[in-house]
């Protein structure tokens, strides 16, 4: 306990503590991933983050005279100090430019919020999750942060665990390397674990419960790149589908209910397990039925529970956007893009984990006709939610930013408060994105 006091005396950014024989891990609360954590040596203790560093030199950057959305409230004119990728200070009015050397951007005019975060995207602009790289990675953080976002989830498709191993070596070897663009959370696996009856545009032969003897492959995946993993989805009524969730919060990674045809009990059994969410809630799964409530009635009325939905205007009806968005308050609803490979574009072929998908007018399809994932971006979600479900702007950008950031316990993301990590998005009044920061960093700029 002594140890702890003393170096949380040292640096108030850091808010989480483990503690190992050897190591205590500081989980940083700016400017760097929950996978980036400083260690300290307790033999050789090194102290390597600027903030922590006083010789280190400090960068700073000015963002001035925007509308400003803060988590509770809006700033009408508003500016924004970034010092060393995190937001120092917040201030009413415009600021001058103090022409000492820090980088000033006059936002007149513009909008200032919390970058987007999408925790469940399967690719866009020709890039499929199942099939890169950790090259891949870095375009696809560098193409999501063209749409504003700042922080993603890369979700994979129920596959084998040979296939599962590559996509968490790429992932695992991009996150050390470093990326472009918007941050890697970790993956997103909408698993093998879910049910079979409503695997939606998933592959069938992968879909098996966490009880066959097929699991123990992935079950060690997951052991070995817990960190790399933040969102595991699966049906809790599947054998063994409680036992799983219980193993995921054990091992820090979110349980995600869906691609499910659980029974109220069951949801709420799994939730009681320790589910904290819902898969793209109304898709994949029995509809609402006012005597028989089902995974969707489980979720709208069990408060502390997150629901994801697809916003793309074609998965879900607006109507039924702005009702689900009613029911569990802007602080539970996550919008998502559910993006293929073909997100970003409007018409052509495509894969989705291996199987061909058609775009027309706007609508993935597989070859029986299934609708398969979006083709959306987070941007257009913004949009969508203020002209097409009546929510304001503000609360459609905190649904884009803070809430899926709280539901993946990350503090540190998502918001526009003194302390957190400078992950940014300039718009224009009409929600079209112009500039996006990430760590304080210009990492995209319109022409
Ligand atoms: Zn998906």
């Amino acid at each position: 306990m002594n140890l702890i006091l003393s170096v949380l005396s040292i640096d108030v950014n850091y808010t989480r503590l483990s503690i190992h024989p050897t190591f205590v891990t500081l989980e940083p609360f700016c400017g760097h991933s929950a996978n980036d954590p400083q260690t300290l040596n307790f033999l050789n203790i090194k102290l390597e983050s600027p903030a922590m560093n006083p010789k280190s030199e400090i960068s700073k950057t000015i963002l001035s005279g925007a509308t400003i959305h803060l988590p509770a409230k809006t700033l009408k004119t508003g500016s924004v100090v970034i010092t060393n990728g995190c937001i120092a200070e917040i201030h009413e009015g415009a600021l001058p430019n103090p022409k000492n050397g820090a980088i000033f951007i006059d936002l007149t005019g513009k909008i200032l919020s919390a970058g987007f975060i999408d925790l469940h995207i399967h690719g866009m602009m020709g890039i499929d999750v199942m099939n890169i790289g950790p090259e891949g990675y870095g375009r696809l953080s560098a193409e999501a942060a063209k749409r504003g976002v700042t922080a993603l989830a890369p979700t994979t498709v129920a596959c084998p665990a040979e296939q599962l191993r590559k996509i968490m070596e790429s992932i695992h070897a991009a996150r050390e390397a470093g990326v472009p663009g918007a941050k890697l959370l970790g993956l997103h696996l909408e698993s093998n674990f879910i049910n079979v009856d409503f695997k939606g545009a998933q592959p069938g032969d992968q879909v098996f419960s966490w009880e066959d003897p097929r699991a123990a492959a992935i079950r060690k995946l997951l052991e070995q790149y817990a960190r790399d993993t933040c969102i595991v989805t699966l049906a809790p009524e599947m054998p063994g589908g409680i036992e799983l969730i219980r193993w995921l919060v054990k091992h820090g990674i979110a349980a995600s209910m869906g691609h499910s045809g659980a029974k109220y009990d069951q949801a709420m059994a799994g939730i009681e397990a320790g589910a904290t969410r819902a898969t793209h809630l109304f898709n994949a799964m029995p509809p609402l039925h006012h005597r028989n409530p089902g995974l969707p009635g489980a979720v709208l009325s069990s408060p502390k529970v997150f629901a994801e939905m697809v916003c793309d205007g074609i998965h879900v009806h607006p109507a039924v956007i702005a009702t689900t968005i009613a029911a569990k308050g802007c602080d539970r609803f996550m919008p998502i893009s559910d993006g293929l490979e073909a997100a970003g574009m409007t018409s052509g072929d495509f894969l989705l984990g291996g199987q061909h998908v058609t775009v027309v007018n706007n609508v993935a399809k597989l070859d029986n006709g299934t609708i398969a994932g979006s083709i959306t971006t987070m941007d257009r979600i913004v949009r969508l939610l203020v002209n097409q479900t009546g929510c304001d702007i503000h609360d459609a950008l905190r649904m884009a930013s803070a809430t899926p950031a709280k539901g993946i316990g990350r503090q540190d993301i998502g918001r526009i408060v003194p302390g957190a990590a400078a992950d940014l998005v300039v718009l224009t009044p009409d929600l079209e994105v112009e500039t996006t920061l990430v760590d304080g960093k210009v990492v995209f700029s319109v022409e």
